[in-house]
């Protein structure tokens, strides 16, 4: 499925007072993360919704979104189609560049190895994630490859950012799929 970049892509779901209260006192980090981690958590249900193991991600440079993806392993049979890894192709092609200066990386489960290899190849400076993968994770569970000292590039993370809701899509998909 194509996200329609031409859509409105402000966050859904926040009040006016909120928005407001967002322009005068200025955006606080945490507040940031947690508007731009809402619209990864939409395309994380539009995986479930496709039957595909529900992780989204998306890429945003200069305050707008250049990316928008989810998992799509079963529908295309490609093991490398890992929500992260469209989104950072999408964004290259937006930015007509591979090198991803600027970007933030928003995704709803902490990256695989797979995908923190191609974050580093992309350059991506700051990745922002939600749910910890104890079985996968590459930035704090199982390795830390943002953190190297070996590798050519690090990455800034911020991790378990709205973790409670990014997990939670993911135990009722596999949950679903027990039954
Ligand atoms: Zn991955």
């Amino acid at each position: 499925m194509d996200p329609d970049y031409s859509d409105d892509l402000s966050p859904p779901d926040e009040s006016m007072d909120d928005l407001l209260n967002a322009f005068e006192h200025g955006l606080t980090g945490e507040h940031m993360h947690t508007r731009w981690m809402r619209l990864a958590l939409e395309e994380a249900r539009m995986a479930a919704a496709e039957d595909e193991v529900p992780v989204g991600a998306i890429v945003v440079a200069a305050g707008r979104v250049i990316a928008s993806a989810h998992n799509q392993r079963e529908q295309l049979a490609d093991p490398t189609a890992h929500a992260e890894m469209i989104a950072l192709t999408q964004a290259a092609a937006a930015l007509g560049s591979w090198r991803l200066e600027g970007c933030t990386l928003y995704v709803t489960l902490e990256p695989c190895p797979m995908c923190a290899g191609a974050i580093l190849q992309a350059r991506v400076p700051v990745v922002v994630w939600g749910a910890a993968d104890p079985k996968a994770g590459a930035v704090e569970s199982l390795y830390r490859l943002f953190e190297d000292p070996r590798l050519n590039h690090r990455v800034d993370h911020t991790g378990r950012v709205l973790a409670d809701e990014c997990g939670q899509i993911l135990s009722t998909f596999f949950r679903g799929k027990r039954k």
